[in-house]
């Protein structure tokens, strides 16, 4: 048994509605996070306990389920915490206070005749991910166990169902507000945001005006993790409303994946029709979604009316400023250079040509930068430009009679069908127009305090080496299934340490086969 507070509850009963996890049949530990135990302060036997041990649950409070709307792919729904509990909130011995809360745990009163239930490949996959992102430095739901429920879940066919303990600063989301503003009182909206602010931003509150400088506050976390995103190659794939959290962590993990070859256009979840979400629409949609919270704001901005729209406005429009500072402080680093360096982005952003036009590896390319490039400098510049060509190569830019291209019986999943030599690619060009700005970035670099010591350090600590591989994933996720988990945990300890170059683990910074990017996809949490 574990100590937990409910401070939530003092929200107006619209906001919740209490329900008992579903009684689990023979459930079973499957994995539990020790160190995570740890940070939280709580003993790894009483995580057990509350799964393995009905007296255990039955002696803690009644858990609860979060009421919420939010804009999905565009539109407005009423949603909640349709196979989500909130089992109360875990004081740190750091000073934290965080939500423990399960998924998967049975039907609530926000179901909408879905089954609340979850199967044991997305909880596993949600677990991996997000300790993934987590490592990666990128603020994030953590996952502090998944257990088996020893129940059967109809999908396209029958799969294990499973629970998640997820553990995040708070699940209040753009989507609680919306659902406030829509389908609540104008004092529940006010009380939703007191207590926003209580929780999570108590410096707001002492400020001139504290709604707007919590909606300033938010904004900021959310364009900085959404900056690490995209220094990372992560595309969340359902940024609706209801999954952008108010405390700034990233969280709900179903469709999300990595990007393997550069590409803005990137997705791959099999719901995105149009590319709502894809990799480079990121920035806007987020943008979007800030709007939808402000307008939900509006009436706790002024008791004016046009007073409030013009407030709003002059908030919303701090955003693309807001957003280019993050993305170019993070780029820049990525390549070396100081944050706000001016040369920063458009030498980044001509890189992302070159990538995008060869169709680049984005977390190879800048490994190779990181590792190579900026050491062999002064060697021939031959040297100088291979491990940016190898990189090329590996993805889908072959040029068949090139010497230094591996043969294709090295792709993983060989699909000569789909590889398909570039159709205007001329290697020479490519080569010569490398070099330019290769010359230009070291310039850059040299020119820079610290110079290519620095640079280095800072891409060291920008550019992952090992980010969880789409391919990589699934091969861990279908042995899981089947009960072995050697793959699971061997992924697991190597994106616990992406930025350290370990050696032994290199067939994990590989992107897959051509075949494989060709036909992935990733669904909805099933
Ligand atoms: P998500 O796509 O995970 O953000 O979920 C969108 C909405 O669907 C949320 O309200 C979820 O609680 C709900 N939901 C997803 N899966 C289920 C399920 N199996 N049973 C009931 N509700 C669900
Ligand atoms: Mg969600």
């Amino acid at each position: 048994m574990f100590c937990l507070g409910y401070s939530y509850l003092s929200l107006p009963e619209t906001f919740y509605s209490r329900a008992q996890p579903e009684a689990w049949e023979s459930p079973s530990l499957v994995v539990l996070n020790i160190p995570l135990c740890q940070d939280l302060g709580i003993d790894p036997q009483a995580v057990a306990d509350y799964f393995l041990k009905p007296e255990v649950r039955d002696g803690m409070p009644t858990p609860f389920a979060q009421a919420y709307a939010g804009h999905q792919f565009g539109h407005f729904t009423r949603l909640g915490d349709g196979r989500a509990l909130v089992i109360g909130e875990r004081d740190t011995p750091d000073g934290r206070r965080v939500d423990l809360q399960l998924k998967g745990s049975g039907p609530t009163a926000y179901s909408r005749g879905g089954d609340g239930q979850a199967t044991l490949r997305a909880m596993l996959r949600e677990y991996l991910i997000s300790e993934a992102m987590h490592h990666l430095d990128v603020d994030s739901s953590r996952s502090l166990a998944v257990v088996r429920t020893g129940r059967q879940v109809r999908r396209e066919s029958l799969q294990e169902g499973a629970v998640l303990l997820r553990v995040m600063v708070s699940h209040i989301r753009v989507g609680t507000f919306e659902y406030a503003a829509r389908l609540a009182t104008e004092a529940d909206l006010r009380a939703l945001a007191d207590y926003s602010i209580h929780r999570l931003y108590p410096q707001a509150a002492g400020d001139e005006h504290p709604v707007l400088s919590l909606f300033h506050r938010v904004m900021q976390r959310q364009v900085d993790i959404l900056a690490h995103w995209m220094r990372v190659g992560f595309i969340h794939g359902v940024m609706n409303t209801d999954n952008t959290a108010i405390s700034g962590e990233t969280f709900d993990y179903g469709p999300c994946a990595f990007l393997n070859a550069y590409h803005p256009a990137t997705r791959y979840s099999s719901i995105d029709r149009y590319g709502r979400y894809a990799f480079g629409r990121q920035p806007q949609i987020l943008q979007w979604n800030l709007t939808r919270w402000m307008e939900s704001l509006l009436p706790l901005l002024h008791t004016d009316p046009n007073q409030a729209l013009t407030l709003a406005q002059k908030a919303v429009d701090a955003y693309p400023v807001a957003w280019r500072v993050a993305y170019s402080d993070l780029m820049c680093q990525k390549i070396g250079l100081p944050p706000g360096n001016a040369e920063g982005d458009t030498l980044f952003s001509d890189l992302l040509l070159m990538m995008e036009r060869w169709g680049c590896d984005y977390t190879q390319t800048f490994h190779a930068l990181t590792y190579g490039a900026i050491e062999s400098v002064n060697d021939s510049q031959m040297e100088v430009d291979l491990p940016f060509f190898a990189t090329a190569y590996r993805t889908s830019t072959i040029s068949p009679n090139d010497p230094n291209v591996p043969p294709a019986s090295t792709y993983p999943p060989n699909n000569p069908a789909a590889i398909s030599p570039a159709e205007n690619y001329v290697d020479s060009d490519a080569r010569c127009e490398y070099q330019a700005w290769h010359k230009r970035w070291i310039e850059a670099v040299d020119r820079a305090p610290g110079g290519r010591a620095k640079a280095r350090q800072r891409m060291q600590a920008s550019n992952p080496v090992f980010i969880p591989r789409n391919h990589r994933v699934e091969e861990a996720l279908d042995e899981a299934e089947a009960g072995r988990f050697e793959a699971f945990n061997r992924l697991l300890e190597v994106v616990s340490e992406p930025y350290r170059n370990r050696i032994e683990f290199m067939e994990y910074s590989t992107p897959p086969g051509p075949g494989f990017e060709a036909t992935y996809q990733t669904f909805c949490g099933t």
